[in-house]
């Protein structure tokens, strides 16, 4: 039997033989929101495409410290599934020579999905907003802190200055020198707002391509760290009593060619289609929020003040509401209007970000929704009665409340299927159960150098 990238073997060897690659890196993510490897000599190209690799089928239950819920059907050692790469989404990792990398899916012995392939949840969520007309175009934004040897922040403010940026731009450079050799469009990049702080932005593409380019970019981002002597930390809090570090997942939904959040007479300028798209997401986001912000680390992050988004409401250019919309310039509005879900941070399953985010901008067009009015104040100024009034909620604070929505969300048990709703629910429990009491620090000290 012959395996769906049969045909891409013989170009990704020669493409990989010219690049100088010895060994293929091959990762998923799991339901803890870590990045697992395994790797192949060049050599066996062949055999890891048609047969894939084994990895236990429990890792649908581990949690950040390694260890797995107890939760059915991973509460037992037995069953094994085959990581196959995806040679169509292959990238050279070029921060780290002689290595290329590639995304896998998780597929059985039969060579079909197992139900806990976030990869395929994704695909399939994505195919299915096109057959009904809708294209979704996406990217995350990765903030990460950036510590020597020593455990200090690689600069200390101020946020955006140059005095920063002096202190990085090495490391910048061949960061985004190593992305753009290996076809990953770098849109900007500075120093962020937090000691140690920098994001990189990079160009919007499908929401697979979105979810596999925020992992091969992670990748990218560690070697080029270690190269500067430095670490990089992708935790929601790297260092406690600052502002952390954010995911945020940008959307624009299209049909015929045509981006539907401008040119329309809805709300700030979208059309209906792209207005309901947003409220879709608006709407879902409580119940979604375990999956965004998966960790109780991520409520250290995500309050007022912080540029996190911590109020389920909507806002033009509103960086303190959890989806801003960005209208962009009107030189470049036509391709770049989008919305931003801001909640999100570097412990989230890319994959499980973008099925869900993009399932429920396609439920909010096929339902026709609109949104409510804009905030385009702070919300955490406003009194009581106002939030009432205007139908602005706080976002659960902590993961436990988060969990107890999502595993209520009708949205995310259709679109993840029965087995991984529940697993990644019980990740959700374990990890409340085994960090949920800790305090800030310690908080911030576990989860550090855990994605
Ligand atoms: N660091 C903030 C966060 O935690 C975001 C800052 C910004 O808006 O870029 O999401
Ligand atoms: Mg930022």
């Amino acid at each position: 039997m012959s395996s769906p990238g049969d045909d891409l073997v013989r170009p990704s060897r020669d493409r990989f033989e010219a690049a100088g690659v010895r060994a293929l890196a091959m990762t998923m993510v799991d339901n803890g929101g870590i990045t697992r490897v395994k790797a192949v000599p060049i050599a066996r190209l062949e055999r890891a495409a048609t047969n894939g690799v084994g990895m236990a089928y429990i890792w649908a239950a581990a949690g950040t410290d390694d260890l797995f819920a107890d939760v059915a059907p991973f509460d037992n050692p037995s069953g094994d599934m085959r990581l196959v790469p995806d040679l169509g989404a292959a990238r050279i990792l070029t921060a780290a020579p002689g290595w290329a990398w590639a995304p896998v899916d998780q597929l059985s012995q039969e060579l079909e999905p197992v139900p806990a392939c976030q990869r395929t949840a994704l695909r399939r969520t994505v195919e299915a907003a096109r057959a009904a007309g809708l294209e979704l175009r996406a990217t995350f934004e990765i903030e990460a802190t950036l510590l020597d040897a020593d455990g200090r922040p690689a600069h200390e403010g101020p946020g955006y200055s140059t005095t920063a940026f002096t202190l990085l731009e090495g490391f910048l450079l061949d960061l985004v020198e190593a992305l753009e050799a290996s076809g990953v469009e770098v849109e900007q990049f500075h120093p962020e707002y937090a000691p140690g702080q920098f994001e990189v932005s990079v160009a919007a593409r499908d929401p697979l391509a979105a979810a596999d380019t925020f992992v091969f970019m992670r990748t990218q981002m560690r070697f080029a760290a270690r190269r500067h002597g430095f670490r990089v930390s992708f935790a929601p809090t790297a260092l406690a009593g600052e502002v952390g570090n954010g995911c945020h997942a940008h959307l624009s939904a299209w049909r015929d060619g045509a981006n539907l959040m401008q040119g329309g007479d809805g709300p700030a300028g979208m059309t209906d289609a792209g207005a309901a798209a947003l409220a879709g997401v608006l709407e879902a986001l409580p119940g979604l929020l375990a999956v965004l912000a998966p960790s109780p680390a991520a409520y250290l992050r995500l309050q007022p003040h912080h540029w996190a988004g911590a109020y389920a409401c909507w806002g033009v250019e509103n960086r303190e509401a959890a989806v801003r919309f960005i209208p962009g310039t009107v030189t470049s509005r036509e391709r770049s209007a989008n919305f931003e879900v801001k909640v999100g941070d570097g412990g989230a399953n890319p994959y499980l970000v973008m099925a869900l985010l993009a399932a429920a901008a396609a439920d909010g067009v096929d339902r026709g929704l609109a949104p409510p009015e804009p905030v385009q104040d702070d919300p955490s100024t406003l009194g009581r009665d106002e939030l009432a009034r205007r139908g602005i909620t706080r976002l659960p604070t902590s993961l436990a409340d988060a969990t107890g929505l999502f595993e209520g969300s009708d949205l995310a048990r259709r679109v993840l299927g029965d087995v991984l709703h529940g697993a990644f629910a019980a990740v959700r429990r374990r990890e409340c159960e085994t960090h949920g009491a800790l305090g800030e620090e310690e908080l911030a000290d576990a989860y550090r150098w855990r994605y």
